[in-house]
């Protein structure tokens, strides 16, 4: 009699490698996700890989970039285009609102040479969305070419590289789409590989590279990738783009809606003080909503004493500064739902109540509610 192996196999650990034909076929499904026929290109690495490498290849010091700043990725991609050489104008608007395609309009009038527009289209960090499909018509106006930041957005809310002029829409799956942090995409025009073909300092042969992933991949028929893929990430892409495929876009996105209405409206009824963060209704991201604490109040303190309930709770303190004074509900994913967002609150209003500010819960259910019919 022979011995069997005692080796035990593992969900995750023993698996056929990832064929190119499967990568492949990832990347047609995240482009159908987008409504693009531009080229999907998917990075091996969380949404700052090809953040990055997207401005890396198409910057420099010949470039005229305007960079709206609408939140903390903002003044990041503003840091890349100066390493890269390229003249910036920074745009900012203030957190609680968006940028409007008037502002876009002005400052083209005022720098007519801007060749490059960055702009993030949600910012979860900061709880507002900017219209893209209107600043796009400006952008094209302009000939310059848009890169786009859609990581809070898409799955969130429509994302549309081609109907809006998108040049490079970067995006992740580890919001909305409720799947994997590892992995992400970037959509590139054909005029975004122009730029990159004759830029020189590009980079090649670079983990950064998509020129690599243009020549190597793209232009030889994705037979063969440039290196072993991140299969658990690519895997569990594929799982959520199916997943939301079954369930529905148009529902996921209405979900997303729902739910930062609902968390809007329960807020402002809940008492206590808060209030939502971003003004207007129609610039708060579908992703997340923030939420304004009362003076004295210290909002990374409130969130601590509401997480003790429940650390499952989808809910920080905003970042640097603004951990004093702003609550990041992330009613994204699996988390946009009626009782993700009802417990959210409710531990809010507990923890208001004991910071000796009266809160009504149930004013702050009766309000939320209509958001999910
Ligand atoms: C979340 C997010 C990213 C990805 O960053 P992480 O820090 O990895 O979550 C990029 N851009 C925007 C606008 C985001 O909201």
């Amino acid at each position: 009699m022979t011995e069997e192996s005692t080796a035990v196999t593992h969900p995750f650990l023993d698996l056929a490698p990832l064929s190119a034909a499967h990568f492949a076929s990832v990347e047609d499904r995240v482009a159908r996700l987008l409504d693009t026929r531009q080229d999907v290109v998917i990075m091996q690495g969380e949404a700052l890989l090809p953040l990055e490498g997207a401005i890396r290849a198409t910057a420099g010091p010949g470039t005229v970039a305007l960079n709206v700043i609408t939140g903390p990725y903002g003044q990041t991609f503003g840091d890349w285009l100066r390493d890269c050489g390229a003249t910036v104008h920074d745009l900012a608007v203030p957190f609680h609102t968006a940028v409007t395609a008037q502002d876009v309009r002005d400052a083209f009038a005022e720098h007519p040479e801007i060749d490059f527009v960055s702009l993030v289209h949600a910012e979860a960090a900061t709880g507002n969305t900017n219209p893209v499909a209107e600043i796009g018509a400006v952008v094209r106006e302009q000939g310059a070419l848009f890169y786009l930041d859609a990581v809070a957005s898409v799955g969130a809310e429509p994302v549309l590289p081609d109907a809006w002029g998108v040049d490079l829409c970067v995006i992740g799956a580890q919001k909305a789409m409720g799947g994997p942090a590892g992995v992400s995409a970037v959509s590139v025009s054909e005029r975004a590989w122009a730029r990159m073909a004759a830029n020189p300092r590009a980079p090649r042969r670079s983990y950064l590279s998509l020129l690599d992933w243009k020549e190597r991949w793209v232009d030889a028929g994705r037979k063969a990738l440039l290196h072993a893929p991140a299969q658990l990430e690519m895997l569990a892409l594929e799982a959520c783009v199916e997943r939301i495929e079954t369930e529905g876009l148009e529902t996921v996105m209405a979900r997303h809606a729902s739910a930062a209405a609902a968390t809007r409206a329960g807020a402002s009824a809940l008492g206590g003080g808060l209030e939502p963060y971003v003004h207007r209704a129609a610039e708060a991201a579908p992703v997340a909503t923030t939420l304004r604490t009362p003076p004295g109040v210290v909002a990374s303190e409130l969130v601590a004493r509401a997480l003790a309930s429940d650390p499952t709770l989808p809910l920080a303190a905003g970042g640097g500064a603004l951990a004093k004074e702003m609550i990041r509900v992330n009613h994204y994913g699996a988390d946009a739902t009626p009782r993700a967002v009802r417990a959210s609150l409710a531990a809010l209003g507990a923890a208001l109540t004991d910071a000796g500010r009266p809160t009504d819960l149930n004013a702050c259910r009766l309000a939320a509610e209509p958001a999910w019919r």
